[in-house]
């Protein structure tokens, strides 16, 4: 299918995000849901709240004629959200109250209240305020706030104003703005592999990826890397679905264990859905992560069900009185070291009576590195339902943070080898 490209302009309204109090999580989003739809971000503008900055924004790009312009932020009850009826003035469109929109407003407020008072008159104004739509306009509900989104077509450029909160924008751009773009354009069928990798860096990653790309026209490839994983992404028009699935099988063998997923799914997920289905459980044993590996597993909803508990043996005493390490294990090798790591997972797994058990033990920095025991030097154990303890060691690069970080990704990574048998592909 050909079709004009469709090209977006996103504006994020907040003056609070452009004097540095807050971060835009919106316009990355945006961009990243068009693209999958296969609609170019041409341009993503960072606008204050006022009505001069926003009006002056809104008349240039529609110069422009874009197919899509995307409006976030201020659709809220109060004063300072002004975005809808400055749009509005500025199109030169009405605002009228929807009454379907009316009542999902009012039903949202009325989730989020415990008392049966009445409504002051403002409150009563803020709800009619949020439910007012463009004349002959298109409204989104909003399921996780209240306001409503809105959308409407001037001179060929479909327009979408959206709340600012981001879980508001996100919630709706997937279930009610993609759908409707989709509606609204021909967009060209693309289709898209993923291979999702943890334990090799971005370079090397792409130093095994990248050769076989070679005279593949029309697939592209991107690497989306995170600390201690690296995403591949093969994006590929309809009609060249052989190419692409010879391409996939050929990046899949090179990549070999190293991924864990071919679909959007998370390792803490995984992990969990496998030690659920085993009737299996677990509990971690951690030094420099403080607990990451269990903040990480607890944020998955139900993993109570497969998830005992963890200790924080951050100082050595705690290792010896809490997980049993030796004195002489610590005093001969050190607290991060192949056998620490080894007694700390074995001793997690036998005193909290766990199938499997995760350890962690490493020298995150800046300070305490040395010429044989390097900042970014990390043990991982992994204690099985046999009893066998495996051990991995890794070097990181980066900062305090995002050597933390890779740790945790990279401790559950063990884990995932453990559950799904790869763990010879380990180099202990
Ligand atoms: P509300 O009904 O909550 O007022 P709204 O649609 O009027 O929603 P804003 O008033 O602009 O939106 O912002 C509401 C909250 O969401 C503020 O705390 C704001 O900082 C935050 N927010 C808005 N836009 C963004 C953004 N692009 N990135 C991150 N946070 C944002
Ligand atoms: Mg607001």
């Amino acid at each position: 299918m050909t079709s004009d490209p469709v090209v977006t302009e996103i504006v994020v309204i907040g003056s609070e995000l452009i004097d540095g109090r807050r971060q835009d999580k919106n316009g990355g989003f945006l961009a990243k849901e068009l693209a999958h739809l296969g609609v170019s971000v041409r341009r993503i503008a960072l606008v204050p709240d006022t009505l001069d900055a926003i009006k002056q924004e809104i008349s240039e790009i529609l110069q422009r004629r874009p197919s899509i312009l995307v409006l976030c932020g201020g659709l809220g009850p109060t004063s300072d959200d002004i975005t809808k009826e400055i749009v509005a003035s500025t199109l030169g469109m009405n605002l009228v109250t929807d009454e379907q929109a009316l009542t999902n407003v009012r039903d949202r407020v009325a989730s989020f209240r415990r008392d049966e008072a009445s409504l002051s008159m403002a409150a009563e104004q803020g709800i009619r305020k949020q439910a007012t739509v463009f004349e002959n306009g298109r409204w989104f509900p909003n399921r996780v706030g209240v306001a409503v989104g809105v959308a409407t077509t001037i001179d060929g450029t479909e327009v979408y104003l959206l709340p600012g909160p981001p879980r508001e924008l996100q919630e709706m751009v997937v279930h009610e703005v993609v759908p409707d773009i989709q509606t609204r354009f021909r967009l060209e069928d693309r289709l898209v592999r993923l291979f999702r990798t943890a334990g090799l860096r971005e370079v090397e990653v792409f130093g095994k990826v990248d050769p076989l790309m070679g005279i593949s026209r029309g697939i592209d490839v991107s690497f989306l890397p995170s600390p201690g994983l690296v995403d591949v992404v093969l994006k590929a028009p309809a009609e060249r679905g052989e190419q692409l699935a010879e391409k996939a099988g050929a990046i899949r063998s090179v990549l070999g264990t190293a991924v864990y997923a071919e679909e959007d799914i998370d390792l803490p997920t995984l992990v969990g859905r496998e030690l659920e289905r085993r009737c299996e459980f677990l509990v971690t044993a951690e030094s420099c992560t403080a607990g990451g590996v269990a903040r990480l597993i607890t944020e998955i909803p139900g993993s109570s069900r497969y998830f005992l508990g963890g200790i924080v043996a951050y100082h050595n005493d705690i290792k010896q009185r809490l997980l049993g390490v030796r004195p002489e294990e610590l005093e001969v090798y050190g607290a991060v070291s192949f056998e620490v790591a080894h007694a700390m997972a074995r001793g997690a797994r036998e005193r909290l009576s766990s199938d499997w058990a995760i350890s962690v033990t490493g020298i995150a920095g800046p300070e305490g590195g040395s010429e044989k025991k390097p900042v970014g030097l990390v043990y991982f154990g992994l204690a099985c339902p046999d009893g066998t303890v495996t051990v991995s060691k890794r070097v990181l690069g980066g900062d305090r943070t995002s050597i933390r970080f890779a740790s945790v990704r990279l401790a559950l990574d063990l884990l995932r080898r453990g559950l799904f048998g790869s763990i010879e592909a380990e180099d202990g």
